[in-house]
């Protein structure tokens, strides 16, 4: 059993012909409503690839929580830890994207996620939501009382600490030294300081992530072994690096070795970028599987 503890938003989506500058109204394409944000992504992308999963998260009481709480329960994921919020909206993301270049511009309400705290972590600690898993993660996207919470229920119980430090901001060492793997990507490794000021701090080991170029993994002392990404045709380059993350965790929870874990990473997220959309594009096992031979 693997714990994921993080955000879930609504991913609002409308392609447009040109980002609108301020003061600026431009007409877009047909709105889609796609379930994302990081935690939710990422616990999605573990249940996907064959791991019994706890989410411990924050929605809102109105509709985009609704939807994304059917979401997690048709994913299998085990949504008792997952607490309503009255009176807040659950988090949303606006995004717009340019039909022709694929960049996008992106504002984040965070509404419920912003309400995840440290006492919610106790609370599902207290029903059992640590009890006999083999690893915790945990990302960015929620306040930092909830992230060292969640961090220190799986260091105090001996449970490997995954975390995904994204969106990035910097981060004590006392929490670092607490994380079994730090799993940034490139500029949220250059944002934290670097590979060797992270290791130095007491990260055990560090995997980062580097786009079409694969992952890097460093340890202390150990010469980095980076591992090449399939090649594909980019559609969306969403929730890569939570698919990522999500299949490391899954992978490392079922026992595998790291090196292992990371090549399933890396075929679970080359395909995820050959899709689109943030959930709805994350794999499944056998796909990776049939695939890659993963
Ligand atoms: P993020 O999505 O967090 O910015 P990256 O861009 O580093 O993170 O992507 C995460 C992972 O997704 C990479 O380590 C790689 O395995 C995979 N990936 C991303 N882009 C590509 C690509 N163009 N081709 C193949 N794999 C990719």
């Amino acid at each position: 059993i693997l714990v994921v503890v993080g955000s879930s938003n609504t991913d609002l989506v409308v392609s447009v012909t040109q980002i609108p500058a301020p003061g600026q109204t431009v007409l877009g394409g047909a709105l889609q409503t796609i379930p994302g944000g990081k935690g939710a992504n990422q616990a999605v992308a573990a249940a996907r690839l064959g791991g019994g999963v706890r989410f411990v998260a924050r929605l809102g009481d109105d509709a985009y929580g609704a939807l994304a709480r059917e979401g997690f329960a048709r994913e299998g994921l085990d949504t008792r830890f997952v607490f309503a919020t009255p009176g807040v909206a659950s988090g949303v993301a606006l995004i717009a994207v340019d039909e022709k270049t694929g960049e996008n511009s992106i504002v984040v309400a965070p509404g419920a996620n912003a309400c995840l705290s440290a006492d919610d972590i106790a609370l599902a600690a207290a029903r059992a939501a640590f009890d006999g898993a083999a690893a915790v993660l945990v990302s960015l996207e929620i306040p930092d009382d909830a992230v060292f919470a969640a961090v220190e229920a799986g260091h105090a119980r001996g449970i490997p600490v995954i975390l995904n430090p994204a969106p990035a901001r910097p981060l004590p060492a006392e929490l670092l030294q607490k994380v079994t793997i730090l799993t940034p990507n490139q500029s949220e490794l250059t944002l934290l300081g670097g590979s060797e000021a992270l290791l130095r701090a007491g990260v055990a080991t560090l995997v980062t992530t580097l786009g079409a170029e694969g992952a890097r993994l460093e340890q202390l002392g150990e010469v980095p072994q980076t591992f090449a990404a399939p090649a594909v045709t980019a559609v969306d380059t969403v929730a890569a690096g939570d698919c990522f993350t999500g299949a490391l965790a899954v992978e490392l929870a079922q026992g595998a070795s790291l090196p292992d874990a990371i090549r399933f990473a890396c075929a679970a997220a080359a395909l995820k970028v050959t899709r689109p959309g943030a959930q709805p594009g994350l794999p499944y096992r056998a796909e990776v599987v049939a695939r890659y031979n993963a």
